[in-house]
């Protein structure tokens, strides 16, 4: 069954957009790496690239993208399908879907990048067997998806949990914060622009006894500690380029043990080792995410059967294409 289906899959980001066909496996077949400049230029690439694939292979049984955002994600929404007040110069207000289906004619479907890299890691990572997770990326921007019961959440459109309030950490009583909406958000106190913003340097270069670390964790360990409280998730696996530094996860479960306070059995037993981890899926979970997605949103089934070894195609290419 589904032997013969070739499924479309688009990971867009702020930097880079990668655009896949696999097979009923997930195997990639084709793929390719475009810079993400103007929308005009970015997506009708990506079109070129699957209608050259199209018209050497035959039709899409389903197209996914998983994107940044914001994003209209809500069907019965009237700009269903676009990018809207993203930051990113260009790209507000874009009909990030319509722009495909201009020449693409497959049944599409849409969801956050964080959310596609959570179906990734359910897949192929650090949220194999698990059912409830959530996938943290703490980077330009802090993004949170959410696996429920073995599906992305979904709701009215998706939440934007890197944009709650924290308490002030100790010793972070005067920085304004760089979020353009809400100035001291989590985002705008924790992403990696905004500590570059606070002590006048990426935070790649701060030294590993720097304060700026056990600030840091103290508002990722509140981040922890909510989805805790509101999701209650098998498991928490931060990634992102500010998590590149490996001892940012011993800071955060310590700070998240005690932010719990011992509150209910079930949390205080939680192992911290376990509950709070990296991603394991490699660099392209999001691309393995939205091919997953295509192949749903083709068979109304997530792709179970795909193993380690499809896998490992999928994991190499993109390395290749990023070269
Ligand atoms: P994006 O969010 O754009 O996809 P990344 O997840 O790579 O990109 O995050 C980029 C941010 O991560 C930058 O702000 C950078 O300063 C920060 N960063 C990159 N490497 C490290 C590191 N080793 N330690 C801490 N921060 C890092
Ligand atoms: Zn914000």
């Amino acid at each position: 069954m589904h032997d013969d289906i070739l499924l479309g899959g688009i990971e867009a980001g702020g930097t880079k957009v990668l655009c896949a066909v696999a097979d009923h496996d997930g195997t990639v077949l084709d793929e390719i790496r475009i810079p993400t400049t103007t929308p005009a230029e970015t997506l009708g690439s990506a079109s070129a690239f699957f209608d050259a694939v199209t018209d050497e292979r035959g039709p899409l049984a389903a197209l996914a993208v998983g994107s940044f955002g914001p994003l209209s994600l809500n069907p019965v929404a009237s700009d269903y399908g676009a990018i809207t007040s993203t930051p990113k110069p260009g790209w507000q207000d874009v009909d990030l879907l319509g722009h495909l289906r201009r020449t693409i004619s497959a049944p599409m479907s849409l969801d956050t990048d964080v959310n596609a890299a959570a179906v990734g890691e359910r897949l192929f990572g650090s949220g194999q067997g698990l059912d409830t997770f959530c996938y943290v990326t703490v980077g330009t921007g802090i993004g949170v998806g959410l696996l429920v019961n073995g599906a992305p959440h979904g709701g009215a459109n998706h939440p934007e949990t890197g944009h709650i309030r924290l308490p002030r950490a100790p010793g972070d009583e005067s920085f304004a914060g760089t979020c353009p909406y809400h100035g001291d958000c989590l985002e705008g106190l924790a992403s990696g622009p905004a500590m570059k913003a606070r002590w006048g340097q990426p935070a790649e270069t701060l030294s590993p006894d720097h304060p700026g670390w056990d600030i840091e964790a103290d508002y990722l360990a509140g981040l922890c500690a909510t989805l805790t409280y509101t999701v209650r998730p098998d498991r928490i696996i931060l990634g992102g380029g500010v998590m590149q530094n490996p001892a940012m996860y011993g800071r955060v479960r310590r700070s998240l043990l005690a932010k719990l306070a011992g509150y209910d059995a079930s949390m205080r037993n939680l192992d911290m080792d376990e509950y709070v981890v990296a991603p394991s899926a490699g660099p392209s979970a999001g691309l393995t995410g939205a091919l997953a997605l295509a192949y749903r949103t083709a068979t109304r089934q997530w792709p179970m059967h795909w193993t380690v070894t499809s896998r490992g195609d999928l994991q190499a290419r993109p390395e290749t294409i990023n070269a």
